[in-house]
């Protein structure tokens, strides 16, 4: 018999493959504890069996100056005069042993609010290997000198044991209660509670598009995410929430955001400069951490910051990286002296419309996040950026009605504008302003190196040290833009674009003869051919894979890979890819400055009537179905009119050629997903020329969304009061129908249909 049972949450595996044969790492995919957790199904009745309820406890014990405890369901009052309890406790277990030797035991009676930890370590890990109170140490010492715990209990007894009987492979355990306590009113948690709300203590994560079933990831993220990264991702939240609740309670001889030293004002730009501070190097986490600041309220920001960055869809899956950083933002709370004022099992729990606002702020903060990470990289950050990301975080551990949320995410769009137009400010400052530029799709003969990911600031050290090296380089996926700022395009080795989006690098990396440079999202867990030709740098992480970390002035060294791209050697010809219609090249570089130094072309195209409509479509492409949508769009798009893009849905139809008006290439593409500011910049000045607003423009927005950046775009558009929005291609998990309605309502938010009928509404 192949049927074995998972002792924890009573899954059933009855796989194909005997399950001895299953790989030493395999996992419920249920609870997600290890294999040792099965046990074959031996007999008839072991599934009837499960249909028995019980409450479930954690019973602890000492001996030799050691605690331990498990979790237990058999147990059960046996008299009430005197106060006996009787329960079994299997042989091999080491709280077993203590219970014998000692004769003393305590038992907290467990709540539904228990985390998935708790579970973790009280029952799927052994006494035996591990110092289970220092993995848990939430306990505190009982009158009988036995730890327990309070905090997930509604009560506690302590006792005496008093007999054993032998019941085979258990022991069936007698016990006076000499003392116990009652904590509060909450309910027991039984055992078909906890398998029926398994799920949402194994993991509950719905911040992308691709969402399971479209509702939420509940066993394993469809991203790749297991459920150990989708619980440390949700502590290193909570402690941030945490952490800026401190810092916003406490301002330490005024540590708050402009008061700080080494900040100024650059009144130009409207961007503040940090030249003491601009440069992140990796600490012990392996992502940044400044090590000029460190210390201060900005240092602690950054934190924040990179925190939050770590945690947007496809960035880290390395549980060793994620909660090495929530150590370092629980040190730093400490400095603070803050509590904890939100919990793991809360954040995505509650009132439906609650949970869908303040989930809506948090993945909003998730995206502006990395924009303001990699401003900072480049020496620029903003004190009302700073001083938002605090106040926003500690929003998230606060109750609001459903109009302040709305308030705080109209507020949230408005200041994620100003650090759009940070980095814009900062990637023009450092390479340029982009200008127009044809990209190859042709991979030349030898070798090369791939470089994805949205910084910029690791592409412009790559290159510097491939200078000369006879070593090519080429943009995949997100680094697309790269190819359009002067300061990048003068390094000559910057040949052109490897393959399509971010969601085909399975298929495109395979048996690549070049390593590949992950600098920010989207990273998938890599195929077996080229997982070892995979960097990581910055916040990026997957287990096993080489990470590049910055040196203390910030540089990053990558000779390692330069050397490993020389040995692997590349194509030994020349290879000519196409993008995903079959084009041989791609233009980009219609950033801002360059459409609105042909503003006055433009107007007067629009005036002459040879430009009819211009779309902006863009936002972040995907694996799911329904996103062919955007390239029937384009090619539908009547000849009069002009299509903007930006970001990676844009690999669905950049390769077309669909002629041109004028001077202009009827798709203009304006950059990556941050560079919806210049395209806000753009709307705004077409907008002043023709003395209309924004939404009186002959210009419609069809949006594709995928990660946490489009979420905080999307929340900048509606702050600014822009309307008529087609967003997919699909709505948000996150948004409730409530939620959803309200949008609608306010904002003519409108989820896209087909490529016909939404050109005909909006055309008429
Ligand atoms: Fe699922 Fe997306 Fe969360 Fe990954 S990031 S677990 S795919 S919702």
């Amino acid at each position: 018999m192949n049927k074995h049972i998972c002792i924890i949450c009573g899954y059933i595996y009855d796989g194909n493959l005997p399950f001895s044969e299953l790989p030493p790492d395999y996992a419920c995919p249920i609870c997600g504890v290890a294999k040792n957790k099965f046990e074959v199904v031996s007999h008839e009745h072991k599934e009837p069996f499960l249909k028995i309820n019980y409450g479930l406890y954690v019973i602890t014990s000492s001996s030799g100056g050691k605690d331990n405890g498990c979790v237990i369901d058999a147990l059960m009052q046996l008299t009430d005069n005197p106060p006996v309890v009787a329960f079994s406790i299997n042989k091999v277990n080491k709280t077993h042993e203590m219970l014998v030797e000692s004769k003393k035991f305590c038992i907290s009676v467990l709540t539904e609010d228990a985390p998935r930890e708790l579970f973790r370590v009280f029952s799927a890990k052994s006494g035996k290997d591990i110092e289970k109170f220092e993995e848990f140490p939430e306990t505190e010492r009982g009158p009988n000198g036995l730890l327990y715990i309070r905090k997930y209990s509604n009560a506690r007894l302590s006792g005496t044991i008093f007999d054993m009987i032998d019941a085979g492979t258990h022991t069936l355990f007698r016990g006076e209660v000499t003392d116990s306590e009652i904590f509060n009113n909450k309910d027991t948690l039984t055992y078909s509670a906890y398998r029926k709300d398994v799920k949402y203590r194994q993991m509950f994560c719905f911040q992308c598009q691709q969402t399971a079933k479209g509702t939420g990831c509940a066993m394993i993220g469809v991203c790749g995410k297991k459920p150990e990264t989708a619980y440390a991702q949700d502590i290193l939240t909570c402690e941030m929430i945490n952490l800026a609740a401190a810092m916003r309670a406490t301002a330490k001889g005024g540590e708050t955001a402009g008061a700080a030293a080494g900040v100024s004002t650059d009144k130009a730009s409207g961007v503040s400069t940090d030249g003491a501070s601009g440069v992140s190097t990796d600490g012990a986490s392996g992502v940044s951490t400044d090590g000029a600041s460190a210390d201060t309220w900005y240092g602690a920001v950054d934190l924040i910051v990179d925190g939050l960055f770590t945690t947007i869809t496809n960035v880290n899956f390395d549980n060793e990286k994620i909660n090495a950083l929530t150590g370092e933002i629980k040190a730093k709370r400490a400095r603070y002296g803050g509590g904890e004022v939100i919990y793991q099992e809360e954040l995505f729990r509650g009132d439906e419309n609650l949970v869908s606002l303040r989930s809506t702020l948090l993945f909003g903060l998730r995206g502006m996040a990395a924009y303001a990470h990699h401003a900072r990289i480049l020496g620029k950050r903003d004190s009302e950026v700073d001083a938002w990301f605090i106040k926003g975080m500690s929003e998230l551990g606060t109750v609001h009605t459903i109009g302040e949320w709305l308030e705080l995410l109209m507020e949230f769009g408005g200041v994620n504008l100003k650090c759009m137009a940070l980095l814009d400010g900062a990637n023009t400052a450092a390479f340029g302003d982009p200008v127009p530029a044809r990209v190859a799709l042709k991979v030349e003969k030898g070798p090369f190196i791939v470089v994805t990911g949205h910084d910029l600031h690791d592409l412009k050290m790559l290159l510097e040290q491939t200078d000369g090296k006879g070593v090519d380089v080429y943009t995949h996926g997100e680094m697309l833009p790269a190819h359009g700022y002067p300061e990048l395009k003068k390094h000559p080795q910057l040949m052109g674009n490897f393959g399509t989006a971010w969601q085909n690098q399975q298929s495109e990396f395979k048996d690549i003869p070049a390593p590949v440079l992950f600098t920010t999202n989207c990273l998938m867990p890599p195929g077996k051919s080229y997982g070892d030709k995979a960097y990581t740098t910055s916040v990026v992480g997957y287990p096993g894979m080489k990470h590049i970390a910055a040196g203390a002035d910030g540089r990053k060294d990558f000779s390692a890979l330069i050397e490993h791209a020389m040995q692997l050697g590349g194509f030994p010809e020349d290879r000519q890819f196409t993008g995903v219609n079959g084009g041989e090249s791609v233009t980009v570089g219609y950033g801002r400055k360059t459409v609105l130094d042909s503003a006055p072309d433009i107007i007067g195209a629009v005036k002459a009537g040879a430009i009819r409509h211009f779309f902006l479509v863009g936002g972040c492409d995907g694996a799911q179905p329904g996103r062919g949508y955007y390239t029937d769009f384009v090619k539908q798009a009547p000849k009069d009119t002009v299509i903007l893009t930006l970001a990676c849905g844009r690999y669905r139809f950049n390769d077309l050629d669909i002629g041109a008006i004028g001077p202009f290439p009827r798709i203009l593409d304006m950059g990556q997903c941050n560079d919806a500011y210049g395209a806000i910049q753009v709307a705004v000045a077409l907008a002043e020329a023709f003395g209309c607003g924004v939404n009186d423009l002959p210009l419609t927005l069809v949006l594709s969304w995928y990660e946490q950046k489009a979420v905080c775009i999307l929340l900048t558009l509606l702050s600014l009061g822009i309307k008529n929005i087609y967003i997919g291609p699909s709505i948000p998990a996150f948004f409730s129908e409530a939620v959803l309605n309200a949008l609608v309502e306010k904002f003519d938010l409108r989820p896209i249909t087909t490529a016909e009928q939404d050109l005909a509404t909006i055309l008429g």
